[in-house]
């Protein structure tokens, strides 16, 4: 096949969206290229508007409209200021949201701290929970990282930053089973770990 070098830029963009490897992007390239019912057009409409109505949420780092951020969740009177939720990914705060055993606040990381992957806690929004922690107000920081290797040295060292901050520092109850994430836990598991927490 000849080379086209527009067809390969336009694979190498989608093999750098997470969970695309090199032969699924070389498919939906051709297939966007070739679709008779108008799909590219579609997708570059929806991507434009998506990047111009949604941005990530200045407080908890999850997404929101423009025009509301802080997110609902950031703003909503009717929950606890004085209790923050740190997850990894804003993911997990809708799988805990789900499981309805929290009713404070949320702090996504944006990933963990992983030498395997080049992530590296200036890579994470650590800085912004210290500032926010820093604030005042909080009586518990609750650590919800995922139960594995990377997931535990996150949270040692964010149990180990945040020292002294006045809050207390805790983690979820162990229950969730062991190398697994947060998103992967059923509604009653969560709520159990969430109700035991234990101190970091
Ligand atoms: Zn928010």
């Amino acid at each position: 096949m000849e080379r086209l070098p527009a067809l390969e830029r336009l694979t190498a963009c989608l093999a750098r969206l997470p969970g695309v490897g090199s032969r699924t992007a070389e498919r939906m390239a051709l297939r966007l290229v070739r679709d008779p019912g108008g799909l590219a057009r579609d997708l570059a409409e929806a991507l434009t508007e998506a990047r111009s109505r949604v941005v990530g949420c200045s407080q908890c780092g999850s997404v929101t409209a423009t025009d509301r951020n802080p997110c609902r969740l950031c703003t909503a009177p009717n929950r606890d200021d004085g209790l923050l939720c740190v997850v990894e990914d804003p993911n997990d705060i809708l799988t805990i949201e789900r499981c309805g055993g929290f009713r404070g606040r949320y702090h996504a990381l944006m990933g963990r701290i992983s030498p395997m992957k080049g992530s590296g806690p200036d890579d994470l929004r650590i800085q912004a929970l210290r500032v926010r922690v820093g604030q005042g107000g909080l009586r518990e920081v609750v650590l919800a990282l995922n139960t594995d290797v990377e997931g535990d040295a996150t949270a040692s060292y964010i149990a180990h930053v945040l020292e002294g901050c006045g809050a207390k520092i805790t983690r979820l109850a162990f229950g969730l089973p062991a190398g697994s994430g947060i998103m992967y836990s059923d509604a009653v598991t969560l709520r159990r770990a969430l109700e035991g927490r234990q101190p970091a």
